[in-house]
């Protein structure tokens, strides 16, 4: 039996929800990831067993490698199809919120659920939440949101419906958002959840590689060329930083996702425990933050509109490449500064 994470009521009030529906829109953040696209497509499925309509909406492309999960192929992409998602968000009795703590990360599909009078329900792992939803369960000490989606579908009752299509697109959710459960992946009810997954019919180790094993041959080359190019080491502070231009990124005929785990990839060496990957986007310049252990890297992504967990955060920046990078170089090399200021500030919270 796995503990009762999701509050009785919560369930309760999910179950009046879900039976005064046939209309369901499920709607995710921007740059979806395995959690975003998996927790998705999983609660997509179950509602569509239950004889609902069930459309899922993305404000923007997903990485090509989760096209193989039943249900992708279906879903609405906002940035290139503006009126389906308009007519799904506007049709939709229910709206569920997926994987994201506040508005402003669904970008322009924002205004289409504000404006919408139906109910809605956030599932989410990030934490404080903002208030947006009707029913917010909201855990994060859970590592992903495909996880919580599957507990509240069992909670629901509903676990002998759950299909070898649903149990694929979650254990995608829970395995991306753990790093193949290398990290946030301690908790002992993860792996009860795997097997009853596994009885469900999933191949676990063939999931592994149509995520991680699809690399085109320029991904590869991109990725050696950032790790030996353009990772720069600040060993006083355990720290590593990649740049990656937009100009280099055409030189390898850069795809969305390409460079997806490459913020990882440091964290392997020996000694180093925080990790930035910055990325030129045409508008903007976009910032993913991984550390291992107890440094609180969302609280950096903070500095640059972003946020997200303890060991993976992400953020953005309107500035310069020149300013940003010296906003973050400074930021790092005074990490001890930094680290003392979050925890004095905790302790006034
Ligand atoms: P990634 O580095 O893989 O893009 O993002 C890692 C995590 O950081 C995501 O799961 C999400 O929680 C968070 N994140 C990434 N980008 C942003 C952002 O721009 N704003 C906020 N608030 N969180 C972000
Ligand atoms: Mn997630």
């Amino acid at each position: 039996m796995l503990s009762k994470i999701i509050s009785e009521k919560n369930i309760e009030i999910l179950r009046q929800l879900l039976n005064g529906a046939e209309n369901i829109a499920i709607v995710t953040h921007i740059s979806p990831d395995g959690d975003a696209v998996g927790s998705s497509l999983g609660l997509a499925h179950f509602l569509k067993g239950l004889g609902k309509q069930a459309t899922v909406i993305v404000p923007n492309r997903f990485p090509a490698f989760f096209n193989w999960l039943s249900g992708a192929q279906d879903i609405i992409i906002y940035e290139e199809q503006n009126e389906a998602a308009q007519k799904a968000i506007s049709e939709a009795q229910l709206i569920f919120c997926l994987d994201f703590n506040s508005l402003d990360r669904i970008n322009g599909v924002a205004s289409l659920v504000k404006s919408s009078e139906a109910k809605k329900v956030l599932i989410d792992h990030h934490v404080n939440p903002k208030e947006f939803c009707d029913v917010i369960i909201s855990h994060p000490e859970i590592s992903s949101t495909s996880e919580l989606v599957f507990r509240a579908i069992c909670r629901l009752g509903y676990f002998p419906d759950i299909t070898k299509e649903c149990a694929e697109a979650i254990y995608v959710g829970m395995m991306t958002d753990t790093g193949n459960f290398s990290y946030n992946s301690q908790q002992p009810e993860i792996y009860q959840i795997i097997s009853e997954l596994l009885f469900k019919g999933i191949d676990k180790d063939a999931i592994y590689s149509r995520v991680y094993n699809t690399y085109s041959v320029n991904r590869m080359r991109l990725m050696g060329y950032c790790l030996s190019r353009k990772m720069k080491i600040f060993p006083e502070v355990r720290a590593a930083i990649m740049v990656l231009t937009l100009e280099e990124q055409e030189r390898f005929d850069y795809q969305v996702g390409d460079a997806e785990g490459f913020v990882n990839l440091p964290l392997s060496i020996e000694g180093i425990d925080i990790s930035v990957l910055v990325r030129e986007d045409a508008k903007k310049i976009k910032l993913s933050f991984r550390s291992q252990g107890t440094f609180p890297v969302n609280k950096m992504a903070e500095m640059f509109r972003g946020g997200g967990h303890l060991n993976a955060a992400g953020g953005e920046s309107y500035q310069s490449m020149r300013k940003t990078l010296w906003k973050l170089e400074n930021l790092i090399k005074n990490r001890a500064d930094f680290e003392s200021t979050v925890a004095s500030s905790e302790v006034d919270e």
